[in-house]
């Protein structure tokens, strides 16, 4: 990943899951940026939606001095084009589309990371044991946890939990959240739809990201979990990992100090 500077490793996995017909999920992941749609619309409309947009996303890919400004007029961009295509093909009236993921940026001239979201798909940050979720979900059940009214444990079960309350593919591009902070060597984030998190409980996210798996291994285990609790979603999984020590730091010939005679 040599456009980055940073040595990535990166995994990738989808399934349709046990209940749909087509895989509306669409992933991109190379060049520094990752990102995950979730579409929505019938008669595989959704998955124009989310095609377009990681197809915009994945334009930005390895483009020196990206700018967290880049990732968001993209999103304008991705917006502009599912109403245009939806304008032309009646069967695509409505489409629309999560986004979620991390990319490399430049900030203050050195590579930060930008993570950026508009509706439920998720990234989350892992290191040293402990998952964080970055990205705040865009979503009824989220609004209702915030008030107070119900409980995160009532929210997996609530009839509202799978509206989203912002997406791509309305009229005015929403207001997109973004968080921009440093790399930090040992972490991994997981960029991934809602086909994952309704399926999986953050114990055993934690738990599978814990247990020494490369990124692909780990990409594809997350991904056969949630089939195996039920598959009710298609499921989409990013794992972008920067290794505790590249390889490039390491010298064969050096030795710890007193350990030489
Ligand atoms: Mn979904």
């Amino acid at each position: 990943m040599s456009t980055t500077g940073l040595d990535l490793r990166v995994g990738v996995a989808t399934d349709v899951g046990r209940v749909r017909e087509h895989n509306e999920d669409a992933a991109f992941a190379d060049g520094g940026v990752f990102v995950v749609a979730d579409g929505m619309g019938g008669h595989a409309a959704g998955e124009i939606a989310s095609g377009l947009t990681v197809g915009a996303l994945g334009e930005l890919a390895g483009r020196e001095d990206l700018r967290l400004a880049d990732i968001v007029g993209q999103l304008d961009v991705a917006n502009r084009r599912i109403l245009r295509s939806a304008a032309k093909n009646p069967g695509q009236t409505g489409m629309a589309t999560t986004v979620t993921g991390v990319a490399l940026v430049s900030a203050g001239g050195s590579p930060h990371w930008a993570v950026l979201n508009l509706g439920d798909s998720r990234v989350y940050r892992y290191i040293e044991g402990t998952l964080t979720q970055v990205t705040v979900d865009h979503s009824e059940v989220q609004e209702l946890v915030d008030a107070g009214f119900i409980t995160p444990a009532e929210a997996l079960r609530h009839p509202l939990r799978h509206t989203v309350t912002r997406s791509l593919g309305r009229e005015i591009l929403p207001q997109v959240d973004t968080w921009v902070f440093p790399p930090c060597p040992g972490e991994r984030f997981v960029v991934c739809s809602d086909g994952l998190t309704n399926e999986v409980g953050d114990d055993e996210i934690r738990a599978i990201l814990g247990a020494g798996l490369d990124a692909q291994a780990c990409a594809q285990t997350l991904v056969e979990r949630a089939v195996d609790n039920g598959g009710r979603d298609n499921v989409t999984v990013i794992v972008v990992e920067l290794p505790a020590y590249p390889a490039a730091e390491v010298d064969e010939d050096t030795v710890p100090r007193g350990g030489a005679s």
